[in-house]
């Protein structure tokens, strides 16, 4: 292994002749907090999706740890390790947040299974210690549908820790949060990339300044430029194609 967590080279995702990656080059190292941005269109979700195995590139590679990954299916690429987060929170609205977390704890064995039989006591520890880290202690036996969007938000990055992964890939956290819960999401994923590699697609910009170490700028499917957020900000291609997206 050569210290970088993923890589992919010269990947090319084509629909329909419209490419929506383009010779895409990336690197990310072990351990790294990355943000990728890119104004509407650039290609960040299509990116994901072919690192989750959802989209299969029309061409290019995609290494994870070293070891190419491109060809497997979705489930074996999860299984190696890379734990997405989508941009709606995907959780049992009429279970709790300690539930949600148990049955992701579990998720070889069914939600039934896993409701209706008592938690081994490592379960427990290991579910109490996500709700502190995911700030939900208070919350944690009231239904999750009466949690507030960016509470979801903080339940859904914690079922993602649940299963352990060596790589989170997270879709743009903050969509649509309130400027207090941007930075309560912001802070857990601070906290969270001190243990975990993570790559997070985003789009609004102050959080990314509250966040972002190294940023990647994509654009038309292809890295635009990199480095940190000053330094993108100032780019002037970066600036051409942010104010070439306002009406
Ligand atoms: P972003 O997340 O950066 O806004 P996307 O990756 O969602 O961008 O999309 C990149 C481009 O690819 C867009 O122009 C989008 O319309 C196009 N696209 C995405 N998915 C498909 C698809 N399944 N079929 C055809 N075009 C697609
Ligand atoms: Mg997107």
């Amino acid at each position: 292994m050569n210290g970088k967590i993923l890589e992919t080279e010269n990947l090319t995702v084509n629909f329909d002749g419209f490419k929506a990656l383009n010779q895409l080059n990336f690197s990310m190292d072990l351990g790294e907090l990355r943000v990728v941005i890119g104004p509407n269109g650039a290609g960040k979700t299509t990116f994901l999706d072919v690192i989750t195995g959802k989209v299969k590139p029309t061409q290019g590679r995609v290494l994870f740890k070293g070891k190419s990954i491109h060809s497997l299916a979705e489930h074996q690429i999860a299984r190696l390790g890379i734990g997405r987060k989508f941009q709606t929170p995907r959780i049992y609205l009429n279970l709790t947040p300690r539930e949600n977390l148990e049955i992701t704890c579990n998720r070889n064995k069914n939600v039934f299974s896993s409701l209706f039989r008592r938690p081994s006591k490592n379960e427990e520890i290991k579910v109490k210690g996500l709700l502190a880290t995911i700030g939900l202690i208070n919350q944690a036996d009231m239904a999750a549908g009466l949690l507030s969007h960016g509470e979801k938000q903080r339940l859904e990055i914690g079922m993602l820790l649940a299963q352990s992964p060596d790589l989170l890939l997270v879709d743009e956290p903050v969509a649509g949060l309130t400027d207090e819960e941007t930075e309560n999401v912001g802070n857990l994923l601070l906290e969270i990339a001190e243990s975990y590699s993570i790559l997070v697609i985003e789009h609004d910009m102050e959080f990314v300044r509250q966040i972002a170490r190294k940023v990647t700028v994509l654009h038309e499917g292809s890295v635009l430029c990199e480095g940190s957020i000053e330094e993108v900000q100032q780019d002037p291609r970066v600036i051409e194609v942010y104010l070439g997206q306002q009406e």
